[in-house]
């Protein structure tokens, strides 16, 4: 359904129309003037989105999926919707997170492009490890049973591991055909080196997981304050269409949800830490109240970990990672 703008006068430059805002079903949609999100409900852990911006025969890919077989597909539903599709000149991984460059291996002959921080953080956790802790599951534990569970969907089994091939740090304006392409380092926030992908002139954003929509935010990096910060960014650009990592395309505004449910989490979290309650003991007491019914909830554990690292100033130790799925495994059997 189209929504009506307000008109300025007789200004040439006024939009009286937006776009439309596509449905949340699976797979490529068109958002119009050469840009596409492609879509993967249910949004929860590793059902990322992706994006596709192209000119003329020039194209610049937004994120791959979790594994070959998702990417294949997607590029496939990309190259029938659009020629400039068939050989993807640059590829921008968002962040360093699996579910956004696993499938970097099928477009290995693209320019690759990611902050210095994304893409050192994408060495620690390449796609052979995150196989071998999947395929230990249960083995590892109550943590790598839930981490299994988690991404029992996915299959890591022999993907290579290709890093971008530049980085940056900061702001990085690429070209597509005609069109700026504006990359802009939010993070560390999510993950270390957060970006978003802004096409001004197109008026949208894809904003990789600094935003989840309808889904709990997980705070694996830090500080909180970034994170803030990134939403209200989002939400103050000049866009009318906002592709999300996680959830359904949305307009601007919704970014602000996502900074409600941060200063929730890190208030409740910092009464908690104060009165002298663990990490876990926090994550297992909060009352999440409406963001109880945030998918995959159980990030909270997460989350509040997170900010007690920031919050120790350095004195606190990385987490383990097992034992935080652990964690999430018990909160997300009790809700
Ligand atoms: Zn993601």
């Amino acid at each position: 359904m189209l929504r009506r703008r307000a008109r300025h006068g007789h200004d040439p430059g006024a939009r009286l129309l937006s776009r439309a805002l596509p449905p949340y079903a699976k797979g490529l949609h068109d958002l119009g003037s050469g840009c596409f999100a492609y879509l993967q409900p249910d949004g929860g852990w590793g059902w990322s989105n992706a994006g596709l911006v192209v000119d003329g025969d020039q194209s610049l890919l937004v994120d791959t999926l979790f594994d070959l077989r998702l990417t294949r597909e997607m590029l496939a539903a990309m190259r029938r919707a659009t020629p400039a599709a068939a050989r993807i000149g640059t590829l921008v991984n968002t962040h360093a997170n699996g579910d956004h460059c696993y499938g970097n291996e099928l477009v290995g002959d693209a320019r690759i492009v990611a902050s210095r921080a994304s893409a050192a953080e994408m060495d620690e956790l390449p796609p052979d490890r995150m196989a071998s802790v999947v395929r230990a599951g249960a083995a590892l534990g109550p943590g790598g049973a839930f981490l299994a569970r988690c991404f029992s969907a996915f299959d890591f089994e022999s993907i290579r591991h290709v890093p971008p091939t530049e980085t940056f740090s900061g702001e990085h304006v690429l070209r597509v055909g005609s069109k700026d392409v504006r990359l802009l380092e939010l993070g560390p926030a999510h993950t270390r080196g957060d970006v978003i992908v802004h096409v001004p002139g197109d008026r949208v954003v894809f904003t990789g997981d600094l935003l989840f929509i309808d889904g709990t935010p997980v705070l694996w990096a830090g500080p909180i304050g970034n994170w803030i910060r990134a939403c209200e960014w989002i939400a103050s650009l000049d866009v009318d269409c906002v592709v999300p990592g996680h959830g359904p395309v949305c307009e601007r505004s919704r970014a602000l949800e996502v900074r409600d449910y941060l200063l929730f989490v890190r208030d409740e979290s910092r009464k908690r830490h104060d009165a002298g309650l663990s990490a876990a003991d926090a994550a297992r007491d909060i009352d999440l109240g409406a963001y109880r019914g945030w998918r995959d909830a159980e990030r909270i554990a997460v989350n509040v970990e997170t900010l007690y690292r920031e919050w120790s100033g350095g004195r606190r130790p990385a987490p383990n990672v097992l034992e935080l799925f652990a964690l999430m495994g018990e909160l997300a059997e009790r809700r």
